[in-house]
């Protein structure tokens, strides 16, 4: 937020693959709410990734860092992808994506999963799998196997080599990201379901035991169930009705809702957003972005589903942006446009022809229009 005032910055971030053909259509309809509703917001394009290195020799540009520095969110697109080869491991390894969300402490990574009955239909899953699902995964972002110590490939003496990464939890880090998750099931349906590997990782036991003190001493009001890691798998696309928050680590959360993508029709229908602790000001950092990554294999065709990164502006508006209502208006208009038959290429029946990703950006317009009159 500028001092002195209340005008709030969003920093737009593309990035690769995917990334800025999905943005785009974010930001179409960030900047009709900003637009429609007179909201104080200024965007910012920052460049990431590829072209950012192409054009500066930086994946992050000095410039980029600036604006992400100086925003109230960022709403991010994707990384990654073979092309991207093209930039030297060096170069990479000092700016990844995870690094950034590191270096602004987002260690909330939270990841709603909602059925749309306008998909049950394309839906590899049972309607009656479907019916009611609407939960959410907080996942420990800036911690556990994807930042432990030691890692590394080391070359052993009879010449074989071993690859080693640390899985690490502090108390600290996972009572930051548990009382995230208690209270979020407070301001829903009550029920946190924790999920761990306690039966065979000392992290595992460690993150149990802080989540039933937690729970004991501040939120018994709060249906606290258990489930190990491999069972949740299984029971996301088995019984996904049944959860209300779960709240789990880095490396398992990255791949429960991947696998809880299948509920929701797509892995290109789920938003996310990555949260850092509140300040003195009671500002929190956050990046928005879908929980896709670059998909290499349809990058450049214009044929990507968007509605992640639309439904994280939903979440922008929620979270940082304080307009609930307007984050309902935009998930209402979503919902209309897939029940009006609004279909990329990922949701659409067998036989039917699907849209491009700017078509599915302009049905949700068009959506939003119809509903605000
Ligand atoms: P991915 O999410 O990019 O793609 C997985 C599959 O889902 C692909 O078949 C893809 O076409 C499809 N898909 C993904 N998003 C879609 C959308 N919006 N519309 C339609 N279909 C969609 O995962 P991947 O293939 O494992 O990884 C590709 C690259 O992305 C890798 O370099 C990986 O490291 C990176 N990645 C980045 C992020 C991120 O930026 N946050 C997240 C995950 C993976």
């Amino acid at each position: 937020m500028s001092a002195g005032s209340n005008q709030m910055n969003v920093a737009v971030i593309g990035g690769e693959g995917i990334g800025p053909e999905v943005t785009t259509q974010a930001r179409r309809v960030l900047s009709w709410f900003i637009a429609k509703r007179s909201l104080p917001v200024d965007l910012t394009e920052a460049a990431y990734g590829l072209e950012a290195y192409r054009a500066t020799g930086e994946v992050l540009p000095p410039e980029s860092r600036k604006v992400i520095d100086a925003a109230d969110a960022i709403l991010f697109g994707a990384t990654g992808g073979a092309e991207t080869k093209e930039v030297p491991i060096e170069a990479r390894k000092k700016n990844t994506l995870l690094k950034i969300r590191k270096s602004l402490d987002l260690f909330a990574n939270v990841r709603p999963i909602v059925t749309q009955p306008g998909l049950y239909e394309a839906a590899p899953l049972k309607a009656r799998v479907l019916e009611g699902v609407d939960f959410v995964i907080v996942r420990e972002l800036s911690s556990g196997i994807y930042f432990g110590e030691p890692r590394g490939i080391e070359t052993l003496p009879d010449g074989s080599r071993r690859g080693f990464n640390t899985t690490s939890y502090t108390t600290a880090e996972i009572r930051r990201v548990a009382r995230f998750a208690f209270e979020l099931a407070r301001t829903r349906r009550g029920k946190l379901c924790s999920v761990d590997k306690a039966n065979v990782m000392e992290t595992g036991v460690l993150w149990r035991e802080e989540v039933v003190a937690m729970h004991a001493a501040e939120f018994p009001e709060i249906e606290l169930t258990h489930m190990h890691v491999d069972n949740a798998a299984m029971q996301v696309v088995y019984r996904p009705s049944q959860f209300d928050v779960m709240l789990t680590d880095n490396i398992f959360g990255d791949i429960l809702s991947d696998a809880a993508a299948v509920a929701a029709g797509s892995l290109g229908m789920l938003p996310s957003a990555s949260l850092g602790p509140v300040d003195a000001t009671g500002r929190r950092q956050a990046i928005y972005e879908p929980v896709h990554g670059s998909a290499p294999d349809i990058a450049g065709m214009g044929i990507a589903n968007p509605i992640g990164s639309i439904l994280s502006v939903a979440m922008l508006l929620r979270m940082t942006l304080g307009q609930p209502e307007d984050a309902t208006l935009l998930e209402r208009a979503v919902s209309d446009a897939l029940a009006g038959g609004a279909r990329t290429a990922d949701i659409v029946e067998p036989g039917a022809k699907p849209m491009s990703t700017s078509g599915m950006g302009d049905a949700i317009l068009d959506a939003l229009e119809r509903l605000a009159h």
